[in-house]
């Protein structure tokens, strides 16, 4: 379980490994699978050439066959929500190549056309969070405020995606009372599970709309969609003292080429010519999974994400990670770095 007490879990990250199903172009292009989930935390990788399996655990092994609410329960999603209902940062962020089911495992597939919506059933992490945030919300006792936003980081900058006008570059700041933040960022309240949609809706479209023209540029950038929830404490000692808790939702940038993290001068080494942010994630998490890390300094000013996770990763907050890999021998070599660098961060 996530919730072991008011100090969060033992460890910062929870990972979680999702397989999608063969894709019909890997299948019409007779691709083998080399994965096998054996038993609900257990993954077996046969290398197509013969050797020996390689055997990777997980706090949970989701295969092709799960439906999007079963991977909402194994991700153990509503303690996280709860853990934010009580003040604490969280983030859910989904890590893989391109192509492996990121995008999916957050906000489902891409709508159909114009207006036809994605059918709740195959809704993702985030819809199903929002309607069980929105549910459970209605039911608390002491009243709930609730607000959104939703930016993308490209390129090192970051684009606000709920922004009246066309989306702008804002800088990232940082000051005493609220840690990082992106100043002037759009941060808008709603108060129904139907506003929040359209929120998502909004974002995702101009997401999309600029993956059209610059396929290379969706996959190499991140959107991060954060709930903020302030709640009155019902507590006698300090009446009316607000509680912000923060959800956050990360689909992270394409993992190619970057998922081996090596020693820092590895990575400085690597950044001038890939995503910057991920080398710096990578990073950050190592060294907070590091048994001396009370002594060691964790370098969140490296990248913005890293800044905009900075919360969510150190001190009191707790991080959700989903793996996501395409089952195909043919991907082999990039899943077997996810599976190195999910492995390394749990
Ligand atoms: P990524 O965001 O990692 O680049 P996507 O989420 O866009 O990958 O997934 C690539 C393609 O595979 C999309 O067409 C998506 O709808 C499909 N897909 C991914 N995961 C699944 C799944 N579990 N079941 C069915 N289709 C999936
Ligand atoms: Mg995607």
């Amino acid at each position: 379980s996530l919730e072991q007490g008011p100090e969060g879990p033992e460890t910062p990250i929870q990972v979680v490994l999702r397989v999608r199903p063969m894709s019909a172009a890997e299948l019409r292009r007779g691709e083998q699978s080399a994965l096998h989930c054996s038993g609900s935390r257990t993954l077996q990788v046969s290398p197509p050439g013969g050797g020996p399996d390689v055997v990777f655990r997980f706090r949970a092994v989701l295969d092709g066959a799960c439906t999007q609410e079963d991977v909402f329960r194994a991700c153990g999603v509503r303690s996280l929500g709860e853990l934010a209902l009580r003040g604490f940062p969280c983030t859910v962020f989904t890590f893989g190549q391109t192509g492996s089911g990121k995008t999916y495992t957050l906000t489902g597939p891409p709508p159909q056309g114009d207006g036809v919506p994605v059918p709740p059933s195959l809704g993702g992490i985030m819809q199903r969070t929002f309607a069980w945030l929105l549910d459970r919300v209605q039911h608390l006792g002491a009243p709930v405020t609730l607000h959104a936003s939703y930016l993308e980081i490209y390129n090192e900058q970051v684009r606000d995606l709920l922004s009246l006008g066309s989306p702008r570059r804002l800088p990232v700041r940082w000051n005493k009372t609220r840690g990082f933040y992106v100043e002037q960022l759009r941060v808008v309240e709603f108060g129904s599970l139907g506003a929040l949609m359209e929120l998502l809706q909004m974002g995702l479209s101009r997401r999309r709309s600029s993956a059209h023209t610059l396929n290379q540029a969706s996959s190499r950038s991140h959107a991060l969609l954060t709930l903020y929830i302030s709640r009155q404490t019902m507590s006698p000692v300090d009446p009316g003292n607000p509680v912000g808790g923060k959800l956050c939702f990360v689909d992270l940038a394409g993992s190619e080429k970057v998922a081996t993290t090596g020693s820092r001068g590895e990575l400085m080494l690597e950044a001038n010519s890939i995503n910057r942010s991920l080398l710096a994630l990578g990073h950050c998490i190592s060294l907070l999974l590091d048994p001396q890390r009370k002594q060691s300094h964790i370098p969140f000013r490296d990248s913005k994400l890293t800044k905009l996770l900075a919360d969510s990763l150190g001190g009191r907050g707790v991080t959700l990670m989903v793996a996501c890999v395409s089952p195909s021998a043919q991907c082999l070599p990039e899943t077997l770095s996810t599976l190195r660098y999910a492995s390394r961060a749990q």
